[in-house]
């Protein structure tokens, strides 16, 4: 990874290579933190953070699942973001803030433990690659939403992530998918997912998967371009034989995906992934004003 200049901790902002933790953190040990993953492009000739408001608002809803008080508002958290991008003097890449609690607590019980915030930007190109992706379904099920609180981004559950990506690479695949307890699509390890069957796109309701800030992103885009969006079970006979089908995610942007399994999804010929593909990178590089609140510029 490409190092920058500052990480902000608890409200300072310390050289990247003093940025180091207690190796008796509580969160190391039981994945008990909370995290995001943000991007930030130049739009106009600024950096500009996509969907800032949205993604601090999860980071403290994640929290909350362990009942952890963030020692800061949502205001002063984003703030912090774009100071720690200003000061970076880096005009795109990601945004990783950290909710963990620190050094002075062990066992399970975190009642009283001390939460600790940072926040680290780093240039982040592709996360996939540009081409389209052929995907593997994973031997690992995704957690079971009875088993955790799917809505938050706790760092325990990426286990379950890696697990699956790992078995995925290690077959000679790009990414994997994960299904459900039902055999129902889940999600990626990293991404939501959605298919286009007949024009319209279909995605797995919410449950099992991270509801994605792009996701609702893309979800509105296709709406206002009248594609008709459902969200539902889908199972896998249904995503062979879809027209298109492809990931969204932070890190992910939107990645076509060429093939599930060995079998080659549609055509080549993706006119609404690409198009959706387009304008989300439109909107994230400044260049449709229509959807420039989606962007908290760096001035
Ligand atoms: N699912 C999982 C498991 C993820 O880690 C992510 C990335 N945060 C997503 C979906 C996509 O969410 P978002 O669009 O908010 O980045």
């Amino acid at each position: 990874m490409e190092e920058t200049k500052f990480i902000w901790m608890d409200g300072k902002l310390v050289p990247w290579q003093d940025a180091k933790i207690h190796i008796l953190t509580h969160s190391l040990h039981y994945g008990s933190a909370v995290f995001e993953g943000i991007r930030f492009y130049e739009a106009n000739n600024k950096p500009a953070v996509f969907k800032l408001e949205e993604h601090v608002k999860r980071l403290f809803k994640s929290a909350e699942a362990f009942g952890a008080k963030i020692p800061f508002s949502e205001q002063e958290i984003s703030q912090a973001i774009l100071n720690t991008i200003k000061e970076n003097n880096i005009t795109s890449g990601y945004i990783r803030p950290l909710v963990y609690f620190g050094y002075g607590k062990m066992g399970l019980g975190v009642k009283d433990a001390k939460v600790n915030v940072s926040i680290a930007v780093w240039p982040w190109g592709s996360y996939l690659g540009e081409k389209a992706v052929r995907v593997k379904t994973s031997s690992f099920i995704r957690i079971h939403p009875k088993s955790s609180i799917m809505e938050a981004k706790i760092s325990g559950h990426y286990a379950n992530s890696i697990l699956a990506s790992e078995e995925t690479h290690a077959q000679g695949f790009d990414e994997a998918l994960l299904l459900d307890s039902e055999g129902k699509i889940a999600e990626g390890p990293g991404e939501n997912f959605f298919i286009v069957k007949n024009n319209k796109l279909l995605t797995p309701k919410k449950g099992t998967i991270l509801p994605g800030i792009t996701r609702n992103s893309i979800i509105q885009l296709a709406k206002d371009m009248n594609i008709e969006v459902i969200e539902k079970d889908l199972t896998l006979e249904e995503v062979y034989s879809a027209d298109e089908a492809f990931f969204t995610g932070t890190a992910a942007e939107v990645t076509i995906i060429e093939s599930i399994d060995n079998k080659q999804i549609g055509s080549k010929e993706r006119p609404i992934s690409e198009k959706l593909k387009s304008t989300f990178l439109d909107i994230v590089h400044g260049k449709n004003p229509k959807y420039k609140d989606w962007l908290t510029e760096i001035i």
